[in-house]
């Protein structure tokens, strides 16, 4: 079966364009959804300055009521989303669930811990402002555009949109044009909870509409998806100097050290590599295998491997590619791979048939290979042999991006752990930091830069406000052009006395 690239339609009676977002298991129309141009995305800006105003306004204890509101709705309605992601994504229903899972994991730490990590704190003055009491606070920035890929369409966004509005931003959310309803439906149960103003709004249409959103005057961008794309956003977003958060791709690699328990770590590489289809932005892509334990991990893999099989009913193991356009990825770093001399030992270049492509596993596969060397992004995994586990975080680190990894073994994880230059490491687990509400994600390098998740995920939709208070007058005062040079001399010699030795 062909899959079909989601396709404007005519005009409606309204005048308005609309698309179709597609089943991709079937090819089917899941409804019909607004291009919004750029006079709509302004208008939607517009609209949300407002609703930032009065959303600021309900304080850090208003919004974490309306936000937990919104998390126990979207519970109560798991099932229905479960399956509006799965119709437009394709993915499995455990898949969709476990998403959903996290979705909800992350509004509720994003709720609970805003006011603590944002709301106006006193901080120490300094031996040389004694005289003065310091406080600082993070202030909502206003509108921000969130604009989010289709592979996870709930949780990747969500990453954005749950941390900008717990920190008191307003959010216009462009989807990807492959799963705009899962958009829709997180601005239409969001606005059941906040009916006032449009505090969320979601534009639905191409990359038009997000490259309109770009320039549409919001106070910052929080984009999710390709390196490629990323890097025209921040060509975008410079002219009217918007700040950016980049949330790239990734090449992750899983490190399996000559002292790991094998079994675990095949099992992780599997699931990590395989599941949603191999489409996650830190799911595993490479595993980086010691020499000592090389062969038990490529015979368990294979075995475990060998098993899985795609589908379109609920309970397959992983579902179709969702965007038609990956297949020739795919089947593009597989064919150059076995050009260059590589063995798949699970699978092949048979494996692709579209929508589905069944797991293939490749070993002996050349450095400079586009497998080895660029985000695959399908349930594809790439075994190398290396020497030992020092020179699998060297090969790591030497990589363009840095969005994850993967640690197995039984003494060393935490140290290679701390040696690997990624934003985030699971140790003897994969993907477990994108659980861990507290742990900041994103990435270095090609994967981007800012962060969602955590504190720091709180703060990137902020800015700092510093007040310094002078509480009496200080006994030596340089800033003043009634300073003598007596003052100066003391001033001077506390300087060195503080901070000479
Ligand atoms: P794309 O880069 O193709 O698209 C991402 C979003 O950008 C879509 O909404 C797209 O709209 C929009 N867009 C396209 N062109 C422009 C433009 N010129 N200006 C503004 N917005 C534009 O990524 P995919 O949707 O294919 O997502 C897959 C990628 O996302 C992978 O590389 C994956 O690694 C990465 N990703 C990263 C994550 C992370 O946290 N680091 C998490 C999840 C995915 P449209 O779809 O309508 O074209």
């Amino acid at each position: 079966m062909t899959q079909l690239a989601p396709t404007t339609s005519a005009r409606a009676d309204d005048g308005q364009k609309r698309f179709a977002s597609l089943d991709p298991r079937t090819g089917e129309v899941v409804a019909h959804h607004p291009v919004a141009s750029e006079a709509d995305v302004r208008e939607a800006v517009r609209a949300a300055r407002d609703a930032a105003v009065f959303w600021a306004g309900l304080g850090f204890d208003g919004r974490r009521a309306r936000l937990d509101a919104w998390r126990k709705l979207l519970v109560k309605r798991l099932d229905e989303f479960q399956q509006l992601i799965s119709a437009e994504t394709g993915k499995s229903a455990d898949d969709a669930r476990t998403e959903l899972a996290l979705v909800v994991e992350h509004l509720h730490w994003a709720a609970k811990h805003a006011a603590k990590a944002l709301g106006k704190r006193k901080v120490p003055s300094g031996m040389l402002m004694y005289n003065f009491a310091a406080t600082l606070e993070y202030r909502p920035l206003g509108v921000v555009g969130v604009i989010g890929p289709w592979n996870y369409p709930a949780l990747t966004p969500v990453g954005s949109i749950g941390y900008a509005l717990a920190a008191g931003n307003a959010v216009v959310f462009k989807p990807s044009e492959f799963t705009p309803g899962v958009g829709v439906f997180l601005a239409e149960t969001f606005a059941q909870v906040v009916p006032e103003y449009p505090v969320l709004r979601t534009v639905t249409g191409f990359g038009e509409t997000g490259a309109a959103l770009c320039a549409s005057g919001v106070d910052k961008i929080a984009f999710t998806g390709s390196t490629a794309t990323g890097r025209k956003v921040l060509a975008a977003c410079a002219a009217s100097l918007t700040p950016v958060l980049l949330e790239c791709g990734g090449k992750d690699p899983l490190i399996v050290a000559e002292d790991a328990d094998v079994k675990a770590a095949a099992e992780a590489a599997v699931w990590g590599g395989i599941f949603n289809a191999g489409q996650t932005c830190a799911g595993v892509e490479v595993a980086l295998v010691a020499d000592a334990v090389y062969d038990e991990f490529v015979a368990l893999v294979t075995r475990k491997a060998a098993k899985l099989r795609p589908g379109g009913e609920p309970d397959a193991d992983f579902g179709p590619i969702t965007m038609p356009g990956q297949v020739e990825v795919i089947r593009s770093h597989v064919a150059d791979a076995l050009d260059r001399g590589a063995r798949a030992v699970v699978g092949g270049l048979e494996s692709i048939r579209p929508p589905y492509v069944e797991p293939v596993v490749l070993v002996d596969v050349p450095d400079d290979a586009k497998a080895a060397t660029e985000e695959t992004f399908g349930p594809t995994l790439v075994v190398t042999r290396v020497a030992d586990a020092d020179e699998a975080v060297r090969r790591a680190n030497a990589h363009k991006y840095g969005l994850g990894a993967s640690v197995f073994s039984r003494n060393r994880g935490e140290e290679l752990a701390d040696r690997l230059r990624c934003g985030m490491v699971s140790v003897n687990s994969v993907l477990a930091y994108a659980s861990v509400g507290a742990l900041p994600f994103g990435g270095v390098g090609d994967s981007g830069f800012g962060r969602i998740h955590g504190e720091d995920g709180l703060r990137e939709f902020t800015f700092a406000h510093s007040v310094a208070r002078k509480r009496f007058p200080a006994l030596l005062n340089p800033m003043t052009y009634d300073r003598g040079s007596r003052t100066m001399r003391h001033v001077l010699r506390m300087v060195r006395v503080l901070y000479g030795r």
